[in-house]
């Protein structure tokens, strides 16, 4: 029960869904989910294990292989995706306080994720209904080809915290278009909308054992992931993390030759030239580092700005970040929340600590005092005069910090630009449509927006990371074909 909106919600207490049931963990261990605001329980949950987890695969197996649901018309599937996306909408309120309180993000942000989560699961109910294959019939007289797809079974869901809803409704949404089942083991750090999402796909008919959720804490996490990516009855993992963990699960993939699409780390570029309309460069620079406190993987955590205007651009950018208000997630005007756990917030101020040798501090750095300084605070931080071999320009830092650079020519700052182990987004701010051309094609980055951060509108386009910033794609047509095999019958004449 909460007293006012802004008041920490009461500690719920959650379990774990397998086969349609709700479920303890089988060694009846729990662990709780604690405010990175202010410290309070948040919800506890079942402490799933390696026994839990070969529960819901062999749940997930069976559902498949039964072939009802895999061979279900198109639009049954597809309806339940509009429920759930109706649902979802119906419950937002509940999802949000979910994913803030356990997040750390402002409340309005998490309703933001929650109204794209039930458009993403509307987009792949359209997808559901427009699903087929091909003939072949001209190339030889007496034979006939069909190119169906066919979903490719039992997919394991691992996913990270920072959009604990929206990275999951990119896995289920062509999941459940394409007729696969799931299992998910959500971060330890934000099951809860993940149990939530599971009770409304249930109410929008999703059949028991499709959809299975196991919570674990942080080293069952790992065990559970690996468990999934390493089981012969898995047949797909569709990861997001960081990329070291992708690492970790490819080579437990490689156990039975899972498909697999990976989403992992970045250290988006994001170039900025002169003509560029300033002011909405400035304002894209600034969303495209601090939303989520930094903790977003397309982060444009490098700005390359033109030389001749830098110093302009950047002071208008700390006058910025002097507007943003840190404080309680759940309070109306908070516009930047805490990091997400304690281990994050020593990471981000290692960088920092780092950032102070090797360039110059223009803003934040600190932790903020007085009443703020319980929760896991990290003022915006910006860093000047960043060499790209600098380690706040080479690595992903996962916080509200930004290091700039600055360049004098379009190839040069295209060559820096990609000069990263990453390659998931990047954005160029220019009037010349020849130059966003060129540099958009030259960047090696999965995503390039071009006079925009983060925020065009078009929110199916495929999404994905060229280099170490992963394999496959999700969203868009791409997405769908992640989870369905391609089958050449051929068909001889006689
Ligand atoms: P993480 O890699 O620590 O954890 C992600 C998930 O993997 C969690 O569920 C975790 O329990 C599980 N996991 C951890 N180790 C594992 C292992 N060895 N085997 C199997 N599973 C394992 O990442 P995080 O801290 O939760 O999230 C932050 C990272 O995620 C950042 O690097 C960020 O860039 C990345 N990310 C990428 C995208 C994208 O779409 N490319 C989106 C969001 C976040």
């Amino acid at each position: 029960m909460t007293t006012t909106a802004s008041a920490p919600s009461e500690t719920r207490t959650y379990q774990q869904f397998i086969d349609g049931q709700w479920a303890d963990a089988a060694s009846g261990a729990t662990f709780e989910r604690t405010s990175p605001y202010d410290g309070h329980v948040v919800a506890t949950y079942p402490n799933g294990g390696m026994e839990d987890a070969q529960r819901a695969i062999e749940a997930a197996r069976r559902v498949f292989d039964e072939g009802k649901w895999s061979n279900s018309p198109a639009r049954e599937r597809s309806k339940i995706l509009r429920d759930a996306a109706d649902l979802i909408m119906a419950n937002r309120d509940e999802l949000s306080r979910s994913i803030s309180e356990e997040v750390g993000k402002p409340l309005n942000i998490a309703k933001g994720e929650v109204a794209m989560t039930a458009e993403v699961l509307q987009y792949f109910a359209g997808k559901a209904l427009d699903l087929k294959g091909e003939a072949i019939t001209q190339e030889v007289a007496d034979a006939v080809g069909l190119i169906v797809h066919e979903p490719v079974g039992v997919v394991g869901i691992i996913t990270p915290w920072n959009f604990p809803l929206l990275l999951i409704s990119w896995k289920i949404g062509p999941a459940i278009a394409a007729g696969c089942t799931m299992v998910a083991k959500p971060s330890h750090y934000t099951p809860g909308c993940a149990l939530i999402l599971a009770r409304l796909l249930s109410e929008a008919g999703l059949p028991d054992g499709v959809f299975n959720v196991v919570t674990s804490e942080t080293d069952n996490g790992a065990l559970v992931g690996q468990h999934l990516a390493s089981s012969e009855q898995v047949d797909k993992i569709a990861f997001t993390g960081s990329t070291t963990s992708g690492k970790a699960v490819m080579r437990a993939a490689a156990n039975n030759v899972k498909k697999l699409s990976l989403e992992l780390g970045g250290k988006s570029p994001n170039i900025v030239f002169a003509d560029a309309a300033v002011d909405a460069a400035v304002a894209g620079a600034f969303f495209g580092i601090y939303l989520n406190s930094g903790q977003v993987c397309q982060a444009g955590s490098r700005l390359l700005v033109s030389n001749s205007i830098k110093d302009e651009f950047v002071e208008k950018l700390m006058n910025m970040g002097k507007g943003l208000k840190l404080g309680n997630p759940l309070e109306p005007t908070t516009t930047m929340g805490p990091l997400i756990n304690e281990n994050q917030l020593k990471k981000v101020e290692g960088y920092i600590t780092a950032g102070k040798q090797e360039a110059t501090l223009l803003m934040g750095g600190n932790r903020p005092n007085g009443e703020l300084s319980n929760g896991l605070f990290v003022e915006p931080t910006i860093f000047d005069g960043v060499s790209n071999d600098a380690t706040i320009a080479r690595e992903e830092i996962f916080g509200p910090v930004l290091s700039v650079l600055s360049f004098d020519d379009l190839d040069d700052v295209i060559r820096t630009a990609n000069d990263t182990m990453y390659g998931l987004a990047a954005a160029v701010w220019t009037k010349d449509i020849n130059v966003a051309f060129k540099v958009a094609r030259g960047l090696r980055a999965g995503t390039v927006w071009v006079n925009a951060y983060h925020g065009t509108g078009l929110a199916q386009m495929p999404y994905g990371g060229y280099k170490q910033s992963g394999i496959g794609r999700e969203l868009g047509g791409s997405g769908l074909e992640e989870y369905m095999e391609t089958k050449s019958i051929q068909i001889k004449l006689r």
